[in-house]
This record gives structure tokens, C-alpha cells and sequence, in this order.
């Protein structure tokens, strides 16, 4: 079965799907992304994600590709086209096709849409869940608005890489006053001796406010754990009894390793692995219909 991408008004076979060379996103990563879970048939979280990207657009001062409820029903087509019953959407949004020019095209220029849909098997994850991944530490290179979920992810795809050649999973990124601000690709957790869950604050500018953070946020307090939210520096994540990573494709991640030191006894966790389990019935799930 070949895939299918919506590209700019077209349901186009995705090995020839293609975006202008004059596409802001190409030219300048001027533009965002969102990347929502597919579970059952259903998408997991789709309104904090439809909240999250009209906050990005409206940051960066992009207008809506299209009414929101169209855009919503492009996604579902998109999944349905590409079978996808357990996997991930993704959509992203540029500022337009325009002659390079670092100023805002004129008013007027459409942004351009790209939608996607892949099928990811639920057991690879959880195969990785139950190893758990190890991170390494990094000095978090990024501008200073990770809050918005912009395309522009050179320093992460940095981190990312670089982990990968040290034989890790995700990369933490530290602070200047070295303090673990988040994942490269996800949101960081640890979980101190009292049991408490601990996690950098999304004050609006500093991390990105993952969608599976605030679900996980809700798990957390239903399940009588206490939750902190606050700055955590790399030496208290060496102490941690547990860690993990939290993001809409990882879900609960345990992190078993820091910059090659055991988390705990250098296996899952008993927090982590409660909270993996119990994210699906946390979240919200819409049918694809
Ligand atoms: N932080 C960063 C930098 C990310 O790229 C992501 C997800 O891609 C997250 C956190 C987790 O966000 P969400 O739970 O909405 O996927």
C-alpha cells in the first residue's frame, strides 16, 4: 500500500509529495509542528494538541492553514488513507511559499500545510519501556522560546545524534546554572526517595509543554503521588530513584542510565513503570471515526 501526504490542498502518494525549495519552512524552519499519538483508532490528546499549535502559530504570528475543524478532518483522512490504526499524525505549518526574503512574506501568503500518518507498533515501545533508555548530558543549545513547537531543531537533532554516538537514547539538555531543562525530544523526569516526582516547570518560555506532561500531571495526582514542579540540577538527577522521559511517542520512557551512572538499581522504575501503564486511561482518546 503506498502512503499518502496531504500537501497544500492535495492527497499525494508520499514518495513524490513535495514542498516548494521557496517554502519558509525549507529555507528559514520558520514554521511549527505537531506530533499527536494514534491509539485504537483514536487520537490521543488531539485538543491540548490543537491548543498547543494555535499558541505556537499565534507566537510566531503565522495565520491558521485553514478553520480548525477542516484541518481536523484532514488529519483523520489522512489517517484513515494510511491504515493507521496504532502509530502517529503529524502535521506542520510554515509561513508560505515566498522569494527568500528574511521579512514576513506579504500579508496574504497562505502557510503551508504538510500532514502525515505512520503506523508504529505499540510493542516496539513497549520493549524499549521495559530496558528502560539511558541519557547523556548536554549543554542546552537552543534559543530561548523552546515553549514554542517551532521546526527550527538543529540543536536538538545535535543532542539527539549525539546520544545515539554515545550509545544513549535521548539527551538531557542543562542550563547555563546546570540545571536539566528537558529531553531533546521529550520532557525530563526524576522521581527523588519520598517518591516524589520532580519536573522542570513549563513557565512558558524555558521547555516545551508536553502535551503527555500534562497528562501525566493528572495521572500523577489521581494516583496520590506528589508532584514538584521545579528546576532540578544534574547532580540531585545522579541521586534520583527513578528517571524517565515523557513524550507523545515515547509516552512514560524509564531512563535506567545518566551519562553512563545507574539511575536506582539501574532498572525501570516502580513509579515509571505504574505511571507507563496507567497514561492511556489518563488521556483522551477521539475516535478517527
Ligand atoms: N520537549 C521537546 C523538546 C519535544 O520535542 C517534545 C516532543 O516532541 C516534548 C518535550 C514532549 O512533548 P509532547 O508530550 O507534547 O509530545
Amino acid at each position: 500500500m503506498s502512503r499518502i501526504a496531504y500537501v497544500n490542498g492535495r492527497y499525494r502518494p508520499r514518495a513524490v509529495a513535495a514542498v516548494s525549495i521557496d517554502d519558509r519552512g525549507y529555507q528559514f524552519a520558520d514554521g511549527v509542528y505537531e506530533v499527536i499519538e494514534v491509539r485504537g483508532a483514536a487520537l490521543v490528546d488531539e485538543d491540548a494538541h490543537f491548543t498547543r499549535l494555535r499558541r505556537s502559530l499565534a507566537e510566531l504570528r503565522i495565520a491558521p492553514p485553514m478553520e480548525e475543524a477542516a484541518l481536523r478532518l484532514v488529519l483523520r483522512e489522512v489517517i484513515r488513507r494510511n491504515r493507521v490504526v496504532d502509530g502517529m499524525a503529524y502535521m506542520q505549518v510554515s509561513r508560505g511559499v515566498a522569494r527568500r526574503d528574511h521579512v514576513f512574506p506579504a500579508a496574504g501568503t497562505r502557510p503551508a500545510l504538510v500532514v502525515t500518518a505512520q503506523a508504529v507498533d505499540p510493542m516496539k515501545g513497549a520493549i524499549k519501556a521495559a530496558a528502560g533508555i539511558r541519557v547523556i548530558t548536554m549543554p542546552d543549545q537552543r534559543w530561548k522560546r523552546p515553549d514554542i513547537k517551532s521546526t527550527s531543531l538543529l540543536p536538538n537533532v545535535l543532542a539527539k545524534e549525539e546520544a545515539r554516538a554515545r550509545g544513549a537514547g535521548e539527551a538531557w539538555l542543562l542550563t547555563a546554572d546546570g540545571n536539566v531543562s528537558e529531553g531533546a525530544a521529550s520532557n525530563a523526569w526524576i522521581v527523588d526517595g519520598e517518591r516524589r516526582v520532580i519536573t522542570h516547570p513549563a513557565d512558558g518560555s524555558s521547555i516545551l509543554d508536553g502535551i503527555t506532561r500534562g497528562t501525566l500531571a493528572r495521572l500523577i495526582a489521581e494516583m496520590g503521588l506528589m508532584l514538584e514542579e521545579r528546576a532540578f540540577s544534574r547532580d540531585e538527577a545522579y541521586r534520583a530513584s527513578e528517571a524517565f522521559v515523557t513524550g507523545a511517542t515515547s509516552l512514560v520512557l524509564p531512563v535506567v542510565a545518566i551519562d553512563d551512572r545507574p539511575v536506582g538499581d539501574g532498572r525501570p522504575g516502580p513509579v515509571a513503570t505504574a505511571l507507563r501503564a496507567g497514561f492511556h486511561g489518563a488521556a483522551h482518546h477521539t475516535p478517527i471515526g
